[in-house]
């Protein structure tokens, strides 16, 4: 953990935010400043239940606790990037299917044990949020966010598009290829069992690949001379561009953002979606295809945008 810089400015110095990005496999937890610089990071394993509640608190209070006495003044306060359906209202998790949490309050006991104001979103909004700010607000534009699972929000005058029922942008489960894979949501062939980082896992072990690959980074290396993997990829890149293009049919998005950790493959997926895309795209106009910097951070950096926002003390 980095000791904190000193302010120069002032004594009181620019506000920081706590954030936290609560992921499939880890708990990332992080005291971010201006610019998107983390102070200190961390992260712990993802329980499921109650107790993920308990460490996200113990990851917050070690996190302060490595603060200076001046930095730990300036942190305003709490965001948290939650997956499954939140209520940013009350800072309730309503439905988290892979934690195994229903109805269950997250900033009240959060804000308790750190003692001070917490928000919280949901981790598609956090994320695209911080990735659609750092590509300078396009007016239309779809951003994905691609990781253990698939989603995406899309932007349509330089407002992002909730739905009547606030739950918009659910592209990881439009299902592409029937009779697929059995995905989380019940049913299959969902875009996300081809193309979510657990799917292709899953795809991978299933097919007989190696099993000692855990990660699609591996997955991806592997690709030139390893021909299930390069099949289990070629598959979640078709995923992908059925479900931009069924997004682009509808909505004709001025430009594709990716970002969250699958999309650090980089080149790796950028040229063969762009092709899959344009040999898959019928009627449908293919807008430029363009990946995020913020990678597998953009859920965290969401998540401290959130806290300074809702402190009104964000840019
Ligand atoms: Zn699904």
């Amino acid at each position: 953990m980095s000791q904190a810089p000193q302010p120069r400015e002032s004594v009181a110095g620019p506000a920081l935010a706590l954030a936290f990005d609560v992921g499939g496999t880890s708990v990332r937890g992080a005291v971010v400043g201006a610019g998107d610089v983390a102070l200190a990071e961390s992260r712990v394993a993802t329980r499921t239940g109650p107790p993920v509640l308990d460490d996200i608190a113990q990851l917050g209070e070690e996190l302060l606790a490595g603060l200076s006495t001046m930095a730990r003044a300036q942190v305003a306060g709490v965001g948290v990037a939650f997956p499954g359906l939140v209520d940013t209202r009350t800072g309730t998790s309503l439905k988290a299917v892979n934690l195994r949490l229903v109805d269950t309050p997250v900033a009240a006991p959060l804000a308790e044990r750190l003692g001070l104001p917490v928000a919280v979103s949901h981790d598609t909004a956090a994320a695209a949020g911080a990735i659609w700010a750092d590509a300078g607000s396009p007016a239309s534009a779809l951003v994905a966010v691609l990781g253990t699972g698939v989603a995406a929000v899309t932007y349509v005058e330089g407002r992002p598009i909730v739905g009547a029922s606030g739950q918009a942008g659910e592209l990881g489960h439009l299902v592409v290829d029937p009779g697929g894979p059995l995905c989380t949501c019940g049913l299959r062939g969902c875009v996300e069992t081809r193309a979510g980082a657990r799917g292709m896992l899953e795809r991978y072990a299933t097919l007989g690949g190696d099993p000692a690959i855990t990660g699609v980074a591996e997955l991806v290396a592997r690709t030139d001379h390893d021909p299930l993997a390069a099949q289990v990829w070629s598959e979640a890149i078709t995923a992908l561009a059925d479900g931009f293009l069924a997004v682009g049919a509808l909505l004709a998005p001025g430009v594709i953002i990716l970002g969250g950790g699958v999309a650090e493959a980089g080149g790796h997926l950028l040229e063969p979606l762009r092709d899959r895309m344009s040999e898959r795209a019928g009627v449908t106009a293919v807008p430029p295809v363009r990946l995020s910097s913020l990678g597998a951070r953009a859920g965290l950096l969401g998540a401290a945008r959130l806290a300074l926002a809702s402190t009104g003390t964000g840019a």
